[in-house]
């Protein structure tokens, strides 16, 4: 069944079972919040989780050709996907402690629509695998095998993930095997991408090989609809990098974005959002999160637990790298 038909029907048995009132108040504090949007929103906008400027420059050029926030997201961070000298995403990611490279993605769309794909093996683009899984199942989230055979099933190549540099480096890896996680790897890592299109739509995207030499079975953030990402339309989105368990505890990515709708702005949100993972872990100075966020206006901002995140930006104004303030002054 075609995702678009199950949410129709779906939504018909949902609004029956809510009254009238409820229905009209809701619609009408819609059209206020919509009312609070300033006319000089910046549009299009791309924003993506550290210095990926290719692929910022990819969803660019997806945007400014009148492309949708949806597709500019997803060629944007394909760009890393493919890219094997990036060693944290898409092929060429570091392998799990069995030597498999596994990947997480998902992507979310302006009507709240979603896709995801976790512990994806053999496949180079995780994040169109979830968009198939959006727009082609009544489902959200597919897993490892699973996930792979519908990619098959959508025509998706089977590729060999681990290249020469990362099969040394586990090698390597396996004399100590020691788990332990490294802040800034690389200086990138993870991307989390946000747009908003020339009709004001927002869309986000975001994909990674996960935690280098993870348990095999390891699930991060990053596929977890509003821990790695949120997105909702009317108010904007964010998303994460970092050490995804840390996210996951306090649902980085929603709580940023309920934070904004409450009136926050992305970069006071985001520190918030940083504030609450600290909290929970008091004496720990040990993993980095990065958090990303940008608003229906096209305001962005950034946050993050130790210098050395920053955060991509495109707009007409300009190509900029942000960078990010953070809780520790020092890593
Ligand atoms: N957030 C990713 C995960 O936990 C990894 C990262 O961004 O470093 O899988």
């Amino acid at each position: 069944m075609k995702r678009r038909k199950f949410l129709k029907n779906s939504g018909l048995t949902a609004a029956g079972a809510l009254s009238a009132p409820i229905l009209s108040s809701y619609s009408n504090e819609m059209e206020e919040s919509n009312k609070d949007v300033k006319k000089a929103a910046v549009r299009p906008i791309t924003v993506c989780t550290w210095n990926f400027k290719n692929a910022t420059a990819k969803s660019w050029e997806v945007l400014q050709a009148g492309g949708s926030s949806l597709d500019a997201v997803e060629q944007g961070v394909r760009v890393e996907e493919a890219d094997v000298t990036n060693e944290t995403v898409g092929k060429g990611g570091r392998p799990d402690r069995d030597g498999n490279v596994t990947l997480d993605a998902c992507i979310m769309d302006k009507d709240g629509n979603c896709g995801s794909v976790v512990y994806l093996q053999n496949i180079a683009h995780p994040v169109s695998v979830a968009r198939k899984v959006m727009e082609e199942t009544p489902h959200i989230i597919l897993a490892g095998r699973g996930a792979e055979k519908f990619a098959y099933e959508q025509g998706f190549k089977k590729e060999d993930l681990l290249t020469e540099s990362t099969r040394k480096q586990y090698e390597e890896w396996k004399k100590t095997s020691k788990y332990e996680t490294t802040i800034n790897i690389e200086n990138h890592d993870t991307i989390g991408m946000l747009a908003i299109d020339k009709n004001g739509d927002i869309a986000g995207a975001c994909t990674t090989s996960g935690m280098a030499y993870k348990v095999a079975g390891r699930v991060g953030d990053s596929p977890i609809i509003g821990a790695g990402l949120f997105v909702d339309n009317e108010v904007g989105g964010a998303t994460a990098t970092g050490v995804g368990e840390e996210v996951i505890r306090t649902v980085g990515s929603f709580l940023i974005v309920e934070l904004m709708r409450q009136g926050m702005s992305p970069q006071k949100a985001c520190e918030e959002g940083v504030k609450r993972i600290m909290k929970k872990n008091k004496d720990r100075k040990d993993f980095q999160i990065g958090f990303l966020a940008i608003n229906k206006q096209g305001e962005t901002g950034g946050y993050c637990v130790h210098p050395g995140f920053t955060y991509r930006q495109y707009t007409e104004a300009g190509h900029e790298n942000v960078p990010v303030n953070s809780f520790y002054q020092k890593n």
